[in-house]
């Protein structure tokens, strides 16, 4: 691929500002969401989910490490070795929020927060409230596990975000001292290591984005040829846990801790960006790629190994077994989100959509105070009601929950739907792209400076029409792309009134457009059948119902009806009425004394039509069994 320099300058406002790309990333003030199905959830974000996390950081005295290790206080440390994580994403959380909405009540918080963080920093810069203090383990001494310089890497978002959504430099100011002091303890002369969690790398690569510091690009970039040299201590997982089995260069696929390998793969991404090394760039996107064809659930979900949070091997991907973490989720997309900036390809942004509306969309619980950490997609026995103030200490699975003794997931979807607007649309020299559908208004300029603006509403996903109306067509002729989803097949355009040709996975308008030109989408949004490849035998005999870019699911409210001995008629269209239904029969197996035999049981045959509920609706409405994949008849 081509890297190609961009010439507009517009920065501010989002998470990944490559120096190079085929797209503009555009800004919280460029695009906003207005309505419909996530400025709802943006909503709920910002009034209930960042309050929630702030209160749970409170209460189990992860916010407290701060102040007691600046010597206001002393006790014990609590929390594990990650915890200062949950107070940086929270930060980066808030300042996406106050780019997005201005609050005076956030900015406060803010304030008070970087006051706290600045307060704990060490006079050389580290910075960290579980190593190095009297009576703690020494610095850097468990690279492994300490997670250290994870920690540090989501400070350092944490201050990009505050650097680019207006709030000054004070974070940053931390920021920079602690990337100096990693700078000086990993650098050429200094230990030659990596972490056990890679995060520190796209933020050293960010962190040089806005400040112009080199040597810290330089570092992130050290820090990737690194991995992969097996200098981690041996481990019951294997190196390929921590991704340090194989140089990234020579590694064909993403493998072993799946938020692990795509954070790794986000940073290795934006150091092929910024240093121009496009054959670095083509590896990790052909190992993304083949992710993806192999290593992916269909709800975009990726890992599916409970014991180790990890990639399995290729086409192992049990339903019921499922362990997709709704952090891998948010970090697959932030891989995608890179990559199509980087080339331009659309099929990322489907990738996006997917995980969008069925593993973010899925986590999140109705109030903001409750979400999945892990995302099965086959429910045996109903789920269980938890009570709203009780941290769950398993974290690999079960229900909604209002916080985890690992809770990584929820400050990760904090920031990501804080900052989603800036996902919905790019800028390709004179097009204006539109990747994702949405009521959203975008106020923008082309490559050539041209301002365009326009105003984007739909019921999407309830309905597949997205109407675009120009507001501002600064004279000539200029394009607008709208995806066409992989799955669109039979989509039709239309310029005020006027059918276009649609083709490919964009359709491309290029004319002089006019303020009150009316673009009308019409998206196909027929529920049907999908079929695994073979290869995956865990579902081999099974399908799964899609409807526009939303994965169905049979749900049973108290397992009422058991949904394993369902058998779908695939012979019949799935019908869409005020419900998605699919026929076939449910089969009353008899009970064997010994589950093998020459011939499979045969029970009675109760036809019936089982309706269906889009996936991230399930598990809302009390205890229930739930499954994707459905045996055929
Ligand atoms: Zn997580």
């Amino acid at each position: 691929m081509t890297v190609t320099a961009r010439t507009a300058d517009l920065t501010g406002g989002r998470p990944v500002v490559p120096s190079r790309g085929v797209l503009r990333p555009l800004g919280l003030g460029e695009v906003r969401i207005t309505g419909g199905f996530w400025a709802q959830r943006q909503q709920v974000n910002g009034r209930h989910t960042l309050d929630h996390h702030r209160e749970w950081l409170d209460k189990l005295g992860w916010t407290g490490n701060f102040t007691a290790e600046a010597g206001q206080g002393s006790r014990e440390r609590r929390g594990r070795e990650f915890s200062d994580s949950e107070v940086y994403k929270l930060v980066e959380a808030l300042s996406w929020e106050s780019g997005r909405v201005a609050d005076p009540v956030r900015e406060a918080q803010l304030d008070e927060l970087t006051a706290m963080i600045a307060g704990a920093q060490a006079p050389d810069g580290y910075l960290h409230t579980a190593f190095g203090r009297a009576g703690q383990r020494s610095r850097y001494e468990d690279l492994a596990w300490g997670h250290e310089l994870y920690c540090a890497g989501h400070l350092l978002q944490a201050a990009v975000a505050r650097a680019r959504t207006g709030g000054g430099e004070a974070l940053l100011d931390v920021a920079r001292r602690v990337a100096d002091h990693v700078c000086e303890e990993f650098g050429p002369d200094g230990r030659d290591a990596v972490c056990g969690h890679p995060e520190i790398e796209p933020a050293l690569v960010e962190l040089y984005r806005v400040t112009g510091e080199r040597r810290y690009l330089d570092q992130a970039a050290l820090f990737v040829d690194r991995r992969g040299r097996r200098s981690l201590p041996p481990h019951e997982f294997g190196w390929s846990y921590f991704s340090d089995d194989q140089p990234v260069r020579e590694a064909k696929v993403l493998r072993g801790h799946a938020v692990r390998a795509l954070y790794l793969a986000a940073g290795v991404i934006d150091v092929a960006v910024e240093t121009g090394d496009d054959e670095l760039l083509e590896t990790v996107a052909a190992q993304f790629d083949r992710t993806l064809a192999r290593r992916t659930y269909l709800t975009g979900g990726m890992g599916s190994r409970h014991l180790d949070e990890a990639f399995s091997d290729d086409f192992v991907l049990p339903a019921d077994r499922a362990y997709s973490e709704t952090c891998a989720g948010i970090a697959a997309i932030m891989v995608a989100w890179r990559l199509m900036l980087a080339t331009g390809r659309e099929r990322y942004a489907d990738v996006i959509e997917r995980i969008l509306f069925n593993v973010v969309a899925t986590a999140i619980g109705d109030d903001g105070r409750s979400f999945f950490y892990a995302h099965t997609l086959h429910q045996r026995t109903p789920t269980r009601i938890l009570p709203t103030d009780v941290e769950q200490l398993g974290f690999g699975g079960g229900p909604r929950a209002p916080w985890f003794e690992v809770s990584c997931c929820l400050a990760n979807l904090g920031r990501l739907l804080a900052s989603l607007s800036t996902y919905v649309a790019s800028v390709e020299g004179d097009t204006l792209r539109v990747h994702q559908f949405a009521d959203a208004e975008i106020d923008t300029v082309l490559g050539d400076g041209r301002r365009v603006a326009v105003r984007m509403g739909t019921e999407y996903p309830d309905n597949g029409t997205v109407r675009l109306d120009v507001l501002v067509a600064s004279g000539g002729p200029w394009t607008l792309a709208l995806r066409l989803p992989a799955w669109a097949a039979g989509a039709s355009v239309t310029v005020n009134g006027q059918a276009q040709p649609v083709a490919g996975d964009r359709v491309l308008l290029t004319r002089e457009f006019a303020a009150g030109d009316v673009i009308v989408l019409e998206l196909p949004m027929r529920p049907r059948f999908t079929r695994p490849d073979p290869r995956i035998d865990a579902v081999r005999g099974c399908v799964a119902v899609e409807q526009g870019p939303l994965v169905l699911c049979a749900e049973s409210l108290g397992g009422e009806l058991d949904l394993d001995s369902l058998r779908v008629d695939v012979d019949t269209a799935p019908a869409d009425g005020d419900a998605v239904t699919v026929r076939g029969h449910t089969e009353d197996l008899p009970d064997e004394p010994w589950p093998y035999a020459d011939a499979g049981p045969v029970g009675r045959r109760d036809p019936l039509a089982v309706p269906l509920v889009p996936y991230h609706r399930w598990a809302r409405s009390g205890p229930s069994t739930m499954r994707i994949w459905l045996p055929t008849a």
